[in-house]
């Protein structure tokens, strides 16, 4: 109920207890003129009639004993203060008997016409100085008379009669008004239980501020004022590693999180905007009154930039925020709720992608992400259909750059748009779900093509990357060994590359499943190692067998001393942790030479061979180890790929 519509209810109810007790009043009123009547009609038939009937009022006369008698009840009744006055006549008019009270109160004969009229009629005196008084004047009939022939006339004393109903009247008011207050209460009270359910349903319990619920009752309202000169903006912000906070300090520290950012979110808005949180770590936010397009975008970046300013605590933690915007617009990119948060989660998931902290929503872009679903029906019939292939990429080891093993790389060799890298399917391909089909057809595939190497005497160790979510996979061990099995392949042969946040995420389940992988022969190399959020911590405590140096450090090796630093430095401490060090990405011979010189234990890169089909590298293959056998022996000393850019800095 609104408020409007509570003063509303409680208006009707004043103006029917106003109206009830005004006809209170009035029927007082009447209600004491009916009880004068009555008294009237009792003293007509209980003392004049029988008189009257007795006597015959022969020759329209009264006795004199007649008159005695009536004057005798008179005055008993006037004792009883019932009575002031009281007269008898004709229906001529003539009177037959007059009694009155000696304090004034009178009966007129004027008004006798209406009374023999055959009506019954009430009049009420009081003059000044006079006792209120109620006239009563009333046709009766005698046994013989059938029509009226004489009329009574009675003055009652009016106060006795008006008291009782006054006193009467009092407790019906009284009683109405409690009646009508606890009404107006309950209403009030109803309403205020009313208001507070309502705020919880509008909501969110944790931050306080509005949820989905409120979003889209309210949108209607502040999207309708939209225009290109003045429109409205929807936002949707997600924020980055949330997940992580959660998972590192727990929930309670989460929730206190998401309760610091509503709060700042809600100081950098103004009044008439509206914040929302949808769920998780995910918010809406509602901003009006723009000038144009160019300002709800610098107003979602002031937001971003306002969290990434704020100085964020958590069970005494000190944590940065940063976060992905996605910008709609009302009424341009559409005006229905569902529409703008459809386009403002395409804009947010292309502002995450591009790790640019604010997108706004581009149709253009946005029927990239339409062929994206059209995708999600093509991988199902590519991994029904066999349309995927692997392709392989040789490593090296240094200083004799002899291939060691080759790393297995998918691609999807599609009807229409050709061969597609990873790149291009891999994202959708793992939101659809399909990410364990594609594991098991690469694993398969993979440890049956090194199974028909070894039988034709060529034993390669082949390397398959394994996605985080394939890894948290309990059943991954198991199933690898049945492959390995089927294709009688000695484990030894597979290394499985995974990347750090695997076991940054489920610390737990990883190591369950590397050391089961482990146990059982098979080698793990850790995938992309200094690219994202490196952690040494969990290096020395699981058995993992090599470390892959990420690109982006390795190609910046030779331009950006301090990235030699830290090359050096994983170098050093991979290895004396054991395991291999791998440089991914080289493209060039200086570099080959100068992680010689580090001493990386392998290389791999386009400056050695780029991946490729399994027929192809098995005729590359027998060429580079016979280049490798003609730089052992001394002669010319040339990059199998880049003919003389590099030299083979090994004497063997
Ligand atoms: P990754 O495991 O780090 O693979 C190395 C990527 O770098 C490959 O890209 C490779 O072609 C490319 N590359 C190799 N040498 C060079 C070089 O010298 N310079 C440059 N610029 N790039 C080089 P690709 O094949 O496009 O694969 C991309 C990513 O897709 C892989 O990164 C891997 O994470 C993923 N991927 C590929 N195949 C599979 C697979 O079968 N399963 C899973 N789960 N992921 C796969
Ligand atoms: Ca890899
Ligand atoms: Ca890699």
């Amino acid at each position: 109920m609104s408020r409007l519509m509570l003063a509303v209810a409680i208006g009707v109810v004043l103006v029917a207890m106003l109206w009830l007790m005004y006809g209170l009043q009035d029927r007082k009123l009447l209600r004491a003129d009916a009880e004068g009547e009555q008294t009237a009609r009792i003293i007509a038939a209980a003392v004049v009639r029988p008189t009257l009937d007795a006597d015959g009022a022969a020759g329209g006369r009264l006795s004199e004993a007649d008159i005695a008698d009536l004057r005798e009840h008179v005055s008993a009744l006037r004792h009883e203060q019932q009575v002031l006055a009281l007269g008898v006549w004709r229906s001529d008019g003539l009177p037959l008997f007059l009694d009155e009270d000696p304090q004034g109160a009178r009966l007129s004969t004027p008004d006798l016409d209406r009374a023999r009229r055959g009506e019954l009629w009430t009049a009420n005196v009081a003059g000044p100085g006079e006792t209120p008084a109620l006239r009563v004047y009333l046709p009766i009939r005698t046994a013989d008379t059938p029509a009226a022939e004489f009329v009574v006339g009675v003055v009652l004393a009016h106060d006795d009669v008006v008291q009782e109903a006054e006193s009467r009247l009092l407790r019906q008011q009284v009683s109405t008004a409690v009646v009508f207050a606890l009404i107006v209460l309950g209403l009030v009270a109803g309403r205020r239980r009313l208001v507070v359910r309502e705020r919880q349903a509008r909501h969110d319990t944790l931050t306080g501020l509005r949820n989905r619920r409120a979003l889209k009752e309210d949108a209607g309202r502040m999207l309708a004022r939209a225009t290109d000169e003045k429109p409205v903006a929807l936002l949707l912000l997600d924020l980055t590693e949330f997940k992580t906070v959660n998972d590192t300090l727990g929930h309670a520290a989460g929730d206190v999180l998401l309760q610091q950012v509503a709060a700042t979110l809600l100081a950098a808005v103004r009044r008439e905007d509206l914040v929302v949180r949808l769920g998780g770590d995910e918010f809406a936010i509602l901003l009006t009154d723009l000038s144009d397009r160019a300002a709800a975008q610098k107003r979602a970046e002031q937001l971003l930039r306002r969290l990434r300013e704020t100085s964020f605590t958590a069970h005494g933690v000190d944590l940065a925020v940063d976060g992905s915007i996605g910008v709609a617009l009302a009424p341009e990119h559409g005006r229905q709720l569902s529409e703008l948060l459809q386009r403002a989660d395409v804009a947010m998931y292309q502002a995450k992608r591009a790790r640019r902290g604010t997108t706004l929503y581009d149709v253009a872009t946005d029927q990239h992400t339409v062929g994206q679903l059209e995708m999600v029906t093509d991988l199902h019939r590519a991994l029904a259909d066999d349309e995927f292939e692997l392709h392989y990429q040789p490593k090296v080891s240094l200083p004799d750059m002899r291939v060691t093993s080759v790393e297995a790389l998918v691609r999807w060799r599609h009807p229409t748009r050709g061969l597609l890298p990873p790149a291009d399917f891999m994202p959708v391909l793992e939101r659809a779900g399909l990410m364990p089909q594609l594991t098991q057809w690469v694993l398969r595939r993979a440890v049956h093509q090194a199974a028909s190497w070894q039988r034709a005497g060529m034993p390669l160790q082949v390397a398959v990357n394994v996605s985080p979510r394939s890894l948290l996979d309990e059943a991954l061990p198991a199933r690898i060994l049945a492959v390995l099995r089927g294709a009688e392949l000695p484990a030894d042969l597979l290394q499985l590359e995974i990347t750090e946040s695997a076991v940054m995420t489920h610390p737990e389940r990883a190591a369950f499943v590397l050391t089961q992988l482990a146990s059982r022969g098979i080698t793990v190399a850790i995938d992309d190692f200094g690219a994202g959020y490196t952690s040494l911590g969990f290096l020395p405590v699981l058995p993992i067998t090599a470390l892959k140096i990420d690109r982006s450090l390795v190609t910046r090796l030779l331009e950006h001393p301090e990235n030699e630093a830290v090359t050096q430095a994983v170098i050093d401490l991979a290895q004396r942790l054991g395991m291999t060090v791998v440089a991914e990405g080289v493209e060039t011979a200086a570099l080959i030479d100068r992680l010689t010189m580090l001493g990386c234990d392998q290389v791999q890169g386009y400056a050695i061979s780029a991946p490729l089909p399994a027929d192809s590298l098995e005729g590359w293959l027998a060429d580079w180890r016979a280049r490798c056998d003609q730089s052992r022996r001394g002669a010319q000393r040339s990059s199998p790929q880049e003919s003389g850019q590099w030299a083979l800095t090994v004497d063997s």
